[in-house]
């Protein structure tokens, strides 16, 4: 008999439901707070596109929708801190009120980075909004505007964030324990 193969197996941390009705609450929130202002949603691409979609049907206001599209090199699951851009945005920004939306912030490199960049391009302000926060891995402090959920330090997946590009599309967030 040869070793046995491993498999993953998926526990689930965020149900849909749970998702759903935090999603809502924060666009409650961001709806009160940019009322009457030039509100862009940035969507960092790929892992936000589910919560981007979700977040912006929650938001009663006139809203702009673009992309950012990064990538962060690293080793299999790690940071590195050195982001490049894969795409930019279509329009200018300038004396427009941007929301980066965020899968996930863990090292805060990425987000770090995206605000130094953005804030280059003169826009009336620049605040973020992730769905999650790893607080335990941070290397730089970011300050997170509005936070969907704090969790501890595991490797999650779903709702638009992937493991090898694979579980995108589960539609809940969940951790890959190997067995
Ligand atoms: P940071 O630069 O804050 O370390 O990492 C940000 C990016 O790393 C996220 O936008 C996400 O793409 C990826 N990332 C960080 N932690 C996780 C995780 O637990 N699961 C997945 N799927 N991606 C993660």
């Amino acid at each position: 008999m040869g070793p046995r193969p491993m498999t993953e197996r998926i526990v689930s941390l965020y149900s849909a439901e749970d998702i759903a009705a935090r999603v809502r609450e924060l666009g409650a929130e961001i709806t009160r707070d940019y009322a009457g202002r030039n509100l862009v949603i940035v969507c960092v691409l790929k892992g936000s596109f589910v919560f981007a979609a979700d977040l912006a049907r929650a938001i009663d206001l006139p809203l702009r929708v673009d992309f950012l599209g990064v990538r962060s090199y690293g080793e299999g699951t790690e940071s590195s801190g050195v982001v490049q851009i894969t795409q930019d945005l279509s329009r200018p920004i300038e004396h427009e009120d941007v929301l980066l939306v965020e899968d996930i912030v863990d090292t805060g490199l990425t987000i770090a980075h995206l605000m130094d960049l953005l804030r280059t391009r003169s826009p009336a302000s620049v605040k973020v909004c992730a769905l999650l926060h790893k607080p335990a891995r941070a290397r730089v402090h970011v300050h997170v505007d509005y936070l969907g959920f704090t969790i501890e330090d595991h490797f999650v997946i779903g709702y638009g964030l992937d493991f090898a590009e694979r579980y995108r599309n589960l539609p809940y967030i969940g951790v890959v324990e190997r067995t």
